[in-house]
């Protein structure tokens, strides 16, 4: 597989309770800009979506948002990006990011993220999408969604969502090593 040029990254338009989600989405963001990945994005300029862009621009990197009109003020769409693609609807934002990413990567986040997870999920599950996905689980919070997964997985509704279809790791270097072996 071809090295990873783009990510997506799916997460908060919050920054949630527990501080350590912000630091991993500033490690993240640190990370994307060091490695010359550019990082693909709903252009959020608030939460842990804002935390992210903000790092990669500090470090001097590529962050590319997409934001439907309507949510232009609402998500306060970042002014200082490198490319912001401004969309119709929901449904073409969540289309050009799929297209422009080579891997999507999931952080804490509301039910927009969780959206957004089980929409590449299941079109990988569809073989709609051949790109990596990884679940970067920090501090444990996707822990009940993972195991609501194996529940789903155990009771016959579907193929296990962590072989094959997504992958989980507990921090950055777990994440970079998955996707540098092509084992996401
Ligand atoms: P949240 O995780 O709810 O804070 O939202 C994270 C991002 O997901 C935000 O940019 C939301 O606009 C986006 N989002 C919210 N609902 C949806 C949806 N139904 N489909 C796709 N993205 C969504």
């Amino acid at each position: 597989m071809a090295a990873i040029a783009s990510l997506c990254v799916f997460c908060g338009s919050q920054t949630g309770r527990n501080p350590a989600y912000a630091a991993v989405a500033r490690s993240l963001g640190a990370a994307l800009a060091e490695r010359g990945i550019t990082l693909v994005y709903g252009a959020g300029g608030i939460g842990l979506m804002g935390v992210v862009a903000d790092a990669v621009l500090a470090g001097g990197g590529t962050a590319i948002g997409v934001i439907p009109e309507k949510l232009e003020s609402l998500e306060v769409a970042h002014p200082g990006l490198t490319e912001t693609v401004v969309t119709k609807d929901m449904f073409r934002r969540k289309r050009i990011m799929l297209d422009r990413a080579d891997g999507f990567v999931i952080l804490p986040g509301g039910y927009g993220t969780l959206d957004e997870f089980f929409e590449v999920l299941t079109w990988k599950q569809l073989g709609l999408l051949d790109k990596p996905i990884v679940v970067l689980d920090s501090e444990g919070y996707w822990g009940p969604l993972l195991d609501l997964l194996d529940q789903v997985s155990a009771e016959g509704f579907a193929p296990p969502a962590t072989s094959g279809l997504a992958t989980v790791v507990n921090s950055i270097d777990e994440l970079f090593i998955a996707l540098d072996n092509g084992e996401a």
